[in-house]
């Protein structure tokens, strides 16, 4: 950290080894104007002198360091007045024949325009470097930033870099010197505002990176001390520029970089983060930033009057539920809203409380027609400028792709559910199928051979003489049999097992936790539950049986060979006389 007190203004500055900083603050003003001087003997440079304003002051600065008669070379590195207004003045100043002004040709031409009697000498045809006797000094082309012919001047002897521009910064406060790493913010409206694209300030900043650069002496803002300076420039290639060609009207650029700043950190999320949920609380917390936000709602309307939530109460997890009456009207204005700020985005109020509200519509991007709203509920009344509104409608183009993108979701998982719920439920008896019955066992098996002590069991049962009841009830009448034995198996067993219909009249019981004794139990309530059962209609009076098998699942076994066995002793039971359970010999 640089202590800013030691530092008295109103005197030269050393900010490197015979590099002297010559400037002067300017009262209230965010844009502040740098000069620096090489103090190098008769042979001293004057970097960037600066405007009409601080002329004196700079001249009383650099003499209490040199004569003003030894400088002897002048670089301006590009031609604006706020660095170059006082050559005139100086011209008339230094008199030494061998005094050059170092530029860039572009500059020049501009320059010739003072009609000074200093010559210019161009860097060009220098080689971009200046022998000083206290070693080299190399000129960085950085066109286009900002001007055409801009370029930076490098200090091999110190690693000091004199930037034009680029680095620049707006601060309320200015330091001489930056202190951490939020001197960022300081440099991005600049840098937004200043630098036509990223890719010219990425290139620029490319051209830069071979200097071991120890230090950043810009032009405006703070001069940026070593440990700063590879922070400023990796987050300065990441900067997208020429914000005046984005925004439409304003040119509040301050503004324009914070709605900027935040928009990117939105489509950042909508492109990273896969959880709408999510999505929607980053920009709820950046719309917070942006109005005085009370609360932030989604909905979006399903084919059939039923509409999804996302609501701050609920932690924006999806709901389906109602509306209240006033939004289901905003919805049923959809386009028909007259006090538009841009297209889809304006102000109203809902709710009972006549809460002020801000609207943005949320379309289909296949219809294109409003689907969807997301209702900022604000504290306070607001005015909404046109370039918050464009930002926000842009906000909601991609809240719409995104929202639509988590409604296929939607609809995808329920579809998947349904299907998953037909493929396990067997619809005449409401037991599960052989498929769920596959998927259930493996998942239990692997937790018996894991941990023995874990009781499997597995009952088969056949109810007996089924073909007569078909046969003489007809097939609608053994349906309703099936059914009353769905009951029964699904009313006698406990949540965690498994009763299945396997096949036609057959059905399993996948047992969980049930040693002997207790497996035959429940088999055999199931077998008197069969008994006792008296149907209606047709099969008034008729009395049917079941036969069971029940055997022990042994760590290891498979499914088949736990059914086998117990299909081995349901068909003993059949022989024995049916009716009746018997338990499987291993
Ligand atoms: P057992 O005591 O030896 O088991 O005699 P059973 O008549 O029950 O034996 P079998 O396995 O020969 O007959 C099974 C009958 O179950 C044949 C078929 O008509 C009937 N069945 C199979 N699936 C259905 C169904 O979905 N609905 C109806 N109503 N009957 C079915
Ligand atoms: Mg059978
Ligand atoms: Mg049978």
């Amino acid at each position: 950290m640089i202590n800013e007190s030691i530092h008295d203004r109103e005197h030269p500055i050393a900010i490197g080894e015979n590099i002297w900083w010559v400037g002067s603050p300017l009262q209230d003003d965010s844009f502040q104007c740098h000069t620096y001087l090489i103090e190098n003997g008769h042979d001293s440079i004057l970097i960037d002198p600066g405007s009409m304003i601080t002329f004196a002051s700079m001249v009383r600065k650099v003499e209490e360091v040199i004569p003003l008669a030894q400088i002897r070379w002048i670089i301006c590195q590009h031609q604006d007045p706020d660095i170059t207004a006082c050559l005139p003045a100086l011209d008339r100043m230094i008199t030494r024949a061998d005094a050059v002004i170092l530029t860039h040709w572009r500059a020049i031409a501009l320059l010739k325009h003072y009609d000074i009697k200093l010559p210019f000498q161009c860097i060009e045809k220098m080689g971009w470097r200046l022998e000083t006797g206290r070693g080299q000094i190399s000129f960085v082309f950085t066109p286009y930033l900002h001007f055409p012919g801009a370029f930076c001047t490098f200090d091999h002897r110190t690693g000091i870099l004199f930037s034009s521009d680029l680095f620049g910064g707006f601060t309320e406060r200015w330091q001489l010197f930056a202190q951490d790493e939020s001197y960022f913010e300081a440099m991005r409206p600049f840098h937004e505002h200043y630098m036509p694209s990223q890719t010219i300030l990425f290139d620029g900043l490319l051209k830069l990176s071979p200097l071991p650069i120890r230090m950043i002496a810009p032009q405006h803002g703070s001069i940026i001390p070593e440990h700063l300076v590879r922070f400023m420039i990796e987050h300065l290639k990441e900067l997208d520029c020429g914000l005046f060609s984005l925004a439409q009207s304003s040119t509040d650029i301050q503004r324009l970089s914070r709605l900027n700043l935040l928009l990117r950190k939105f489509f950042k999320d909508l492109v990273f983060v896969r959880e709408f949920r999510s999505v929607l609380e980053t920009l709820a917390q950046l719309a917070g930033q942006l109005l005085p936000l009370a609360r932030m709602d989604i909905c979006w309307a399903l084919d059939d009057n039923e509409f999804l939530v996302w609501s701050q109460e609920h932690h924006y997890q999806r709901r389906q539920e109602p509306l209240p009456a006033d939004v289901v009207e905003l919805f049923a204005q959809g386009e028909e809203i007259s006090d538009w700020s841009v297209r889809g985005v304006y102000l109203c109020v809902l709710g009972e409380e006549s809460q002020p509200a801000l609207v943005l519509h949320l379309r289909d991007s296949e219809s294109g027609g409003v689907r969807g709203l997301a209702m900022f509920r604000l504290l306070r009344p607001v005015v909404l400028a046109t370039e918050e509104a464009r930002i926000l409608s842009q906000m909601g183009e991609a809240l719409s792709v995104s929202a639509m993108r988590e409604i296929l979701h939607h609809q995808l998982e329920g579809e998947r559910q349904r299907y998953y719920e037909r493929s396990i439920r067997d619809p005449l008896t409401n037991l599960y199928t052989r498929f769920y019955l596959r998927e259930s066992a493996a998942r239990l098996f692997e937790m018996q051979d894991r941990d023995p002590r874990t009781q499997l069991s597995v009952a088969m049962f056949d109810l007996d003489f089924f073909k007569s009841v078909n046969d003489t009830y007809g097939h609608g009448a053994g349906d309703e049999v099936l059914r009353a034995l769905g009951r029964i198996l699904l009313s006698e067993t406990r949540t965690l097992d498994i009763p299945v219909r396997v096949g036609g009249e057959e059905f399993v019981l996948l047992m969980v936790g049930s040693g002997v004794q207790e497996s035959l139990d429940v088999a055999e309530r199931i077998r008197v539950r069969v008994a006792e059962l008296a149907l209606p209609g047709v099969l008034a009076g008729r009395a049917f049986t079941i036969s069971a098998g029940v055997s022990l699942r042994h760590p290891k076994e498979s499914l088949e060979a736990a059914m086998e066995k117990a299909d081995a002793a349901l068909y003993r039971a059949k022989q024995g006389g049916r009716n009746r359970v018997l338990l499987a010999t291993d």
